[in-house]
């Protein structure tokens, strides 16, 4: 059996790992000691009950693989080294070391425990503020205000964005559907305004606000300004224009023949989605399988990336928009689709049932 080694414990490398884990010898490299589906932390804002859920190990992920507690400080052609210095060697080697979002949405280092921490005393400023200003019309932004106002109806909640439209990057239509449930659920949106005197975009805080030069009463402010890609720390890879892995057809990066990437780290030409990795990782586990079985990568298929930039967008647990990429444009669908694919539970129980664990 070939060995695989995966960089990266996140939504990418734990679906790899476990599709693989019948066909390779498979060892992933995540410096967290447990997973955190980041998909919920934003409803954990307003419901603490489900951190506990949303956080699970990778103990029971891998039936012959294993998961090692390690950050890797060194990537190259058939090894791996962590910070302590071992080295993993792995015939192939694969990177998907992700993004970094602003707390709470996702941890700000290895420590797990730490994310749960930032999550509550979020919650709890929330719970004590009658006004919130959100800075950022993307798709955390645009879920966050849903949240706050199907669970807290008597807030003020005012979202902020200097592009014209929420969500840039995907279907106006899309944009227009949130907009128009973001509004009639009693958000005020101020688009395409400049956001003057946000004093950090690290994590929620306090202090005064202005757009367009008038003051935005907020007893609390909360940046969601974007994903940011962690690259992985790789001897001769160099950076795309969207800040991402520069990487060749076959997602390899810098000319190496055995190591690819995928995920958000990889600019792979999708979005930062989980629904682009769900269209990344089947391709590479066919690459794989054909490349330990002796082709050639040149001679297989290169990737492409979704032809259309697909969401699912809750607004609270019963309203949103999606844009499911079935066809070509996408298809537009309603909130009872949104809920049921996505709103009603967070994907919770599949995830949990994934790494082995029961639903709830
Ligand atoms: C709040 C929030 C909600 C979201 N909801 C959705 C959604 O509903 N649908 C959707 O499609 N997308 C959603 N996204 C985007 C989605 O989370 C990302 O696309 C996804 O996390 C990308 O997965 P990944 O595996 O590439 O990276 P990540 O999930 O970021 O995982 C990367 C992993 O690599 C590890 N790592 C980093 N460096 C190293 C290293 N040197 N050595 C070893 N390990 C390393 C990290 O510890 C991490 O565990 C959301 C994002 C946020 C912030």
């Amino acid at each position: 059996m070939k060995r695989v080694v995966i960089v990266g414990g996140g939504y990418a490398g734990t679906l790899l790992a476990r599709a693989l884990d019948d066909v390779a010898e498979v060892r992933l490299v995540e410096p967290r000691d447990r997973f955190v589906h980041n998909v919920a932390a934003i409803r954990a804002i307003v419901d603490p009950s489900l951190l506990d859920r949303l956080i699970i190990p990778y103990d029971r992920l891998l039936r012959r693989g294993s998961v090692i507690q390690g950050l890797a400080a060194e990537v190259g052609e058939g090894r791996v080294t962590l910070a302590d210095g071992t080295t993993i060697e792995g015939d192939i080697v694969v990177t998907a070391t992700g993004s970094g979002y602003a707390r709470p949405f996702k941890p700000q280092s290895a420590s797990v425990q730490k994310f749960a921490e930032d999550n509550r005393a979020a919650g709890d400023a929330l719970r004590a503020a009658n006004s919130v200003a959100i800075v950022g019309g993307g798709a955390v932004g645009v879920e966050l205000a849903g949240e706050i106002v199907a669970a807290y109806p008597g807030k003020r909640v005012t979202l902020l964005a200097s592009s014209p439209s929420l969500l840039p990057g995907y279907s106006a239509g899309l944009s227009a559907a949130l907009t128009r449930q973001l509004m009639a659920q009693g958000v005020t949106l101020r688009l395409g305004t400049r956001v003057e005197g946000l004093g950090s975009a690290d994590g929620p805080l306090t202090g005064a606000l202005s757009a367009g030069g008038q003051a935005i009463e907020a007893d609390l402010i909360i940046p969601a300004l974007g994903a940011r890609p962690v690259l992985p720390p790789l001897a001769g890879g160099s950076v795309g224009a969207s800040g991402r892995l520069a990487v060749d057809r076959w997602l390899r990066p810098g000319g190496l023949r055995g190591v690819f990437a995928l995920g958000d780290a990889a600019g792979t030409g999708d979005m930062m989605t989980i629904v682009a990795i769900t269209r990344q990782e089947p391709w590479l586990v066919k690459t794989l399988k054909a490349v330990m079985a002796g082709r050639a990568v040149e001679t297989l298929a290169p990737y492409t990336p979704w032809p259309v930039a697909a969401i699912i967008v809750p607004l609270g647990p019963k309203a949103g928009a999606s844009l499911l990429p079935v066809t070509r444009n996408g298809l537009l669908v309603s909130p009872a689709i949104t809920r049921a694919v996505k709103g009603r539970d967070l994907l919770i129980p599949r995830y949990r049932k994934e790494f082995g664990y029961g639903a709830t």
